[in-house]
């Protein structure tokens, strides 16, 4: 439709010249993915960056750039050493995706496409677009979390975003409004207008380059937009996490199932119950020679779920032979910024506590699965 490109094109340029004038004075520009922007570096900056601020990926980024510079680095990793790095940023599927994924890319080749970054694991069609925008410089739409803040607004969306008309709206105004040269640049742009003016709490609209044409804006409904839909309250799950040393001061471990809450990390053993603390005891081969000890515990907030967890410790002494896939590690390595086996972040800070580098047990305050 002639009419319709010729609008998109309208807004196109309207919305973007200002965001990039914006972007050239004020944006960010000296981000560590940025030098060099190669396919690598975006792609893993852009999976940290999934649910998670600038301010917390930047030095798990560093960290991990040292450790894993190449994809070649990160593809012959042990999985432990790539959980290790990603202990406390959460989401843990997305440590394990990426692994898969620089496997996959070692042998099937870097994709150059949207369509062949959004078939690698744990790369959506936003991800994808947003790696494809950086590292190649070619025109691809993004739509994530702090996008879709800045179009409810700008285009006054006030159905909840999380509806499906709500994102084919949102995909739409997205479109429009990206334009066809300068992809890497307008990509930043948009994601630091979200991110540092167009805030979830007080936007700063005094200084917005997209003010004059925001509806949001002009009627006075910032506050209001986006509009979520009603959480349901989040059950509290209570679960008692065992705390196993052996004579030496060794602390016990499990590795977690691949998949699910945690996948993977190493983490203490955990019961339902406190009545079933000793029989899971009995499970691991171990014999306590103490009483159980109350050591407190921590509150840990999951997408679906608030955990309660509260921690008993005794000394023990291994029997034979583990029906779990369990180990013992000092206190010291894992309480290390680089510890042997990727941890929980609740679990890495009570270590760190025990360990004396922490001076109390916190409750996490993130979101993690
Ligand atoms: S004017 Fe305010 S609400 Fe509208 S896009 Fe700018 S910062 Fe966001």
């Amino acid at each position: 439709m002639p009419g319709a490109t010729f609008s998109r094109r309208l807004v196109t340029a309207a919305f973007a010249e200002r965001l990039l004038g914006w972007f050239d004075r004020h944006g960010r520009h000296d981000l560590p993915w940025q030098h060099p922007r190669s396919p690598y570096r975006v792609w893993v900056s852009e999976i940290m960056l999934q649910q998670t601020q600038v301010s917390t990926v930047i030095p798990y980024f560093q960290r991990f750039m040292d450790r894993f510079s190449a994809l070649e680095d990160l593809a012959a990793a042990q999985s432990d050493a790539v959980l290790s790095l990603w202990t406390g940023l959460g989401y843990y599927a997305r440590a394990r995706n990426l692994h898969l994924a620089a496997r996959r890319m070692v042998i099937e080749g870097v994709p150059e496409t949207l369509e062949g970054w959004a078939a690698l694991p744990g790369v959506g069609p936003s991800t994808a677009a947003a790696i494809v925008a950086q590292a190649f410089d070619r025109r691809a739409v993004i739509l994530d979390g702090n996008v879709k803040r800045v179009l409810s607004r700008h285009g006054a969306v006030d159905t909840p975003v999380e509806a499906a008309a709500a994102q084919r709206r949102l995909w739409a105004l997205a479109d429009e409004r990206t334009p066809d040269d300068r992809a890497a640049d307008y990509t930043q742009a948009i994601m630091d207008l979200g991110a540092t003016l167009c805030r979830r709490g007080q936007p700063l609209c005094d200084y917005c380059p997209v003010a004059t044409d925001c509806r949001a804006y002009a009627q006075g409904r910032v506050a209001e937009l986006p509009v979520k839909r009603r959480r349901k309250a989040r059950p509290t799950r209570r679960r008692v996490l065992l705390w196993l040393e052996d004579e030496a001061g060794n602390l016990f471990l499990e590795k977690r199932p691949p998949t699910g809450i945690w996948g993977g990390l190493a983490s203490l053993p955990e019961c339902a119950t406190a009545e079933g603390i000793d029989e899971r005891l009995a499970g691991l081969a171990l014999d306590r020679h103490d009483d159980w000890r109350d050591m407190g515990g921590f509150r840990h907030a999951f997408s679906h779920f608030e955990l309660e967890a509260s921690l008993v410790a005794a000394s023990v002494v291994p029997r034979g032979v583990a029906e779990s896939q369990g180990e013992w590690h000092g206190l010291d390595a894992l309480a290390a910024s680089h510890p042997p086996v990727g941890l929980p972040g609740p679990v890495a800070r009570v270590i760190r506590e025990r360990a004396g580098l922490l001076s109390a047990t916190q409750d996490a305050g993130r979101r993690d699965d």
